[in-house]
């Protein structure tokens, strides 16, 4: 991926695009890579960085969702089992299969999930990832050290796929750029062109780094914004009926040691009737999530003290150490783009998470809802829209059979490099050419200098923000650290971008700005004090 190159090709004022897609999280990704696997030329652009929305601040599960089988949702499972396997086979170095644990108190329980998680193997047919069955409560212990002992009669154990939310999003992004398709971060739609018919022809984008203008011509735009679909629709029509309702769903970070095992513990009815995960995730352990309905989204949601207090809260009934505000590592939130329902009052866990696939009266497709696990799918099903749309005989989409960037042909990779996949070897190579570029970010975290430059030079890093939260993920498990490993890194890509020494600052003290909601409690900063 080359950003220059890129600007250079959405410049030519002569090229009309097949598909323009405005949003670089999995939605619009999935959209842009079914289409350039059926030989459409598309432009994808992002406002901010590849994943900066919803799709680097899940729940990191590749999942049919067992909470959905319950809701009787059995189209949705049955797609989402079969894209779990999917992402599973194609994107292996960003996926692995991850145990879960569902702790069982009551021998309806034991029915109840016994039963349930054998339909859930069964329904994932040959792309299933492991055999759930009973397990003696000795070995719940076993294998969950931390569990809460009184009252407990065993446990269910079963299979589901766990990911890195943001790699996986920008390794699809290198991938469409591998297949001709042109990728651009920060670069906003400000307005939408149309022909003289009214039918949208174009858009008008400003480079969000450089401030440049910049129109494109395209045959087709999609609309992949998550929970700002409306703010594109209204774009096309002011009058427009706003289809999405923002629900919030906030993560904390803790230690693994609070589970004791490799095990995820899954929480199959809190006191609000949901479902709640503790997960091992990069050697940390990720709590969550709530359900809280948000007026206004923004880039940077945050968690409300109440949704800390909830997730604290039911964990400690299930661990012998009770976590405390003062354990968490890191706070995030996300907001689910849920399709806004017909009905006033309904309760938002009820809303469906399949997708929607709308076209309004200019030709502007929106693809609405769904799930990072069915980001193909969702692609796939906003293609053959449009292929509808425009009368098109298009090539059958064979997206479920691309191997994503950092696939891993020969060896797997094992250690913290294990997510770079293919791309190892080129990292290994930096610090082989010069040796200084092996040093630690941080002494408690085995991440590189030579991971910051191979960053910025291949996957098209632009700030601090966009290594320590996306791409090293950092900030997500970590807070503290990341602010303390912000100036290292802001020191390598001011010399790598060329920008001077205020921009170095600047980066410093935005990112530490930045860090700072994710930390529950305020630790010592670092902030130049010329600042
Ligand atoms: C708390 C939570 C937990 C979840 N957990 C899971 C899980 O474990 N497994 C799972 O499968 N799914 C999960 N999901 C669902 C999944 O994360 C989302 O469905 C998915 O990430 C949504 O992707 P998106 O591309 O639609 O939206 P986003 O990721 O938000 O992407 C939309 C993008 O559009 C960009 N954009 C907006 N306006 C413009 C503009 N004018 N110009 C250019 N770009 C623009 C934004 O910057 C943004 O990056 C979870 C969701 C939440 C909220």
């Amino acid at each position: 991926m080359d950003r220059n190159r890129s600007i250079n090709e959405i410049e030519d004022k002569q090229k009309v695009w097949d598909l323009a897609v405005i949003g670089g999280g999995a939605s619009g990704l999935g959209v842009a890579l079914d289409a350039l696997s059926r030989g459409l030329t598309v432009v994808l652009v992002e406002k901010s960085d590849f994943a900066k929305g919803t799709s680097s601040r899940s729940t990191k599960l590749l999942h049919g969702g067992v909470r959905y089988l319950a809701q009787g949702d059995v189209t949705l499972v049955l797609e989402a089992l079969k894209e779990r396997g999917l992402i599973m086979k194609n994107a292996p170095h960003v996926s692995r299969k991850q145990a879960f644990i569902i702790p069982i108190y009551s021998l309806w329980d034991k029915l109840k999930y016994g039963v349930g998680l054998k339909v859930y193997d069964l329904m994932a047919g040959n792309l299933r990832i492991g055999k759930s069955q009973w397990l003696p409560r000795k070995e719940v212990v076993q294998r969950i050290p931390a569990i809460m002992e009184e009252g407990l009669n065993g446990g269910v154990i079963y299979y589901d796929g766990q990911f890195d939310d943001a790699r996986l999003a920008l390794n699809i992004a290198q991938t469409c750029s591998e297949m001709g398709g042109c990728v651009l971060n920060y670069m906003k739609v400000t307005s939408l062109t149309k022909d003289e018919n009214g039918i949208i022809d174009g858009v008008k984008l400003t480079d969000q780094i450089s401030q440049r203008h910049h129109e494109i011509k395209a045959k087709a735009v999609v609309n992949a914004t998550g929970v700002f679909a409306d703010k594109i629709l209204q774009m096309d029509n002011p009058e427009a009926r706003l289809s999405i309702m923002p629900s919030q769903g906030a993560h904390l970070v803790l230690d693994l040691s609070f589970l004791g095992g490799k095990d995820a513990l899954m929480i199959p009815e809190t006191s609000d009737g949901r479902v709640l995960f503790g997960i091992p995730w990069h050697g940390k352990l990720v709590l969550g999530t709530t359900d809280t309905v948000i007026k206004n989204p923004t880039l940077e949601p945050r968690a409300l003290e109440q949704e800390i207090d909830f997730i604290l809260n039911t964990c400690a009934q299930y661990l012998v150490r009770k976590p405390t505000r003062k354990d968490v590592l890191s706070v995030y939130a996300g907001l689910r783009p849920l399709a806004a329902p017909k009905e006033k009052g309904a309760k938002t866990k009820e809303i469906s998470r399949s997708h929607k696939v709308s076209v309004a009266d200019s030709h502007l497709i929106s693809i609405i809802g769904g799930k990072w696990t069915t980001f193909r799918k969702m692609g796939e099903d906003t293609v053959d829209a449009l292929a509808r749309l425009k009368g098109l005989q298009l090539a059958k989409s064979t997206s479920s059979k691309i191997r994503i960037h950092g696939y891993p042909e020969t060896t797997v990779e094992e250690g913290h490099l294990a997510v770079y996949g293919s791309d190892a070897a080129g990292i290994r190579y930096l610090i082989e050419q010069n040796p200084d570029l092996g040093q630690q970010l941080h002494q408690h975290y085995p991440n590189t200098k030579a991971e910051v430059v191979w960053m910025v030079k291949n996957e098209m890093a632009l700030k601090v923000e966009d290594i320590l939260a996306r791409r090293m993920r950092i900030l997500f498990l970590d807070a503290q650290a990341a602010i303390e490993m912000a100036p290292a890194v802001a020191k390598i890509m001011r010399e790598i971008l060329g920008l001077g020494e205020d921009w170095e600052k600047a980066e410093i003290y935005a990112f530490q700005q930045l860090a700072e909601g994710y930390l529950i409690n305020q630790k010592i900063t670092i902030l130049p004090t010329s600042l």
